[in-house]
């Protein structure tokens, strides 16, 4: 193995930068030539490349969004693009690549797998949905940012005597709004993991202001409804007057928290090492703080499920 490639696909997310940097710096280390791929899928087939250097990914470890640019390609979605690509990695006598995103990248890089190229996957994406890894790139820092914000709701909730909705995102996966819940102590969380019961959810609002609870804080994740559909359910059905809040691409932004910095920079670590071993068709993952691999197609067609010790905890302590 001469030359590596990476690049990052699909939503961006914090720590997408700090993966970027252990991916240039493990392959110098091991005497590797580096580019990077710009905006992903698209500028692969565009042919938009640039060397990445150990200065060249200096003081971006702690920089939001990603200093490659990310987009989503409807050409390489095609055959004939995901051949183009190929031949555009084969054309720039890159041996490897590493690609940085969610499920939608790895599909892409499955077809490069099928077609014989080796690829590895680092799991970067808000939503914590990638079987194989306790935590994806971004998870913590935006489950962070929600709660940043959802502690300041809570101010105005309580002073107001107020429900307050607060929508946050996660695509089809409850983990932000599930961990967001517990770690603010907002007394519901409706996930789409959990069917909704708009009946049960009135009869818990119910009780909680019959037993002097002046405010309430319910935690949606986007893949449910939209914010305004439960309010107007709400208010509806019971006349509850919610006031809603979308926290929406904010979740996305901000430099990665400590944790995602450690992991990203793991993981890009050992997505080298995984490469030079003669890995292939694979994403790296941490289970259990112990890095790990796992077939690329299972990171999609498995569902991780949310730990139901803490699909309980909100119920219990939010008595
Ligand atoms: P994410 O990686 O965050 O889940 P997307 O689902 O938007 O993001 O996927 C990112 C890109 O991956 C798409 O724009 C497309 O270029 C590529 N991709 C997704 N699915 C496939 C597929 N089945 N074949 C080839 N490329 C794909």
């Amino acid at each position: 193995m001469k030359r590596l490639a990476v690049l990052t696909s699909g939503g961006d997310s914090p720590g997408m930068n700090a993966a970027i940097r252990a991916v240039t710096r493990a392959a110098i280390y091991r005497n590797l030539d580096v580019i990077g791929v710009r905006r992903g899928y698209e500028g692969l087939l565009d042919g938009d490349v640039i060397p990445l250097t150990k200065s060249s990914v200096g003081g971006i470890i702690h920089r939001g969004g990603t200093i490659l640019r990310t987009a989503r390609s409807e050409r390489f979605k095609r055959p004939e693009g995901v051949n183009e690509g190929l031949s555009r990695l084969r054309s720039l006598d890159v041996d490897g690549l590493v690609v940085i995103g969610g499920d939608g990248s790895f599909r892409g890089a499955q077809e490069l797998h099928l077609r014989g190229f080796p690829v590895v996957g680092i799991p970067g994406t808000i939503d914590n949905d990638l079987w194989g890894t306790d935590a994806t790139i971004g998870f913590d820092t935006a489950v962070n940012t929600a709660l940043d914000a959802v502690v300041k709701l809570r101010d105005t909730a309580s002073s107001h005597d107020r429900l307050f909705v607060v929508e946050v995102m996660g695509r089809h996966s409850g983990w932000i709004a599930l961990s967001v819940g517990v770690a603010s102590g907002a007394e519901h969380v409706v996930i789409p993991e959990v069917s909704f019961e708009l009946g049960r959810l009135c009869d818990k609002l119910h009780y909680a202001k019959k037993r002097g609870k002046t405010h309430s804080l319910i935690v949606l994740a986007e893949g449910v409804m939209p914010a305004q559909e439960l309010a107007s359910l709400l208010s509806d059905t019971a006349g509850y007057d919610a006031r809603i809040t979308v926290l929406g691409h904010i979740q996305r932004g901000g430099g990665p928290s400590a944790a995602d910095a450690i992991l990203a920079s793991r993981l890009g670590a050992f997505a080298v090492e995984s490469l030079c071993d003669g890995e292939k068709g694979i994403m790296v993952g941490c289970v259990n703080g112990a890095m790990c691999t796992v077939p690329l197609e299972k990171t999609w067609a498995e569902r991780k499920p949310l730990p139901p010790e803490l699909l309980e905890l909100v119920e219990t302590l939010s008595i």
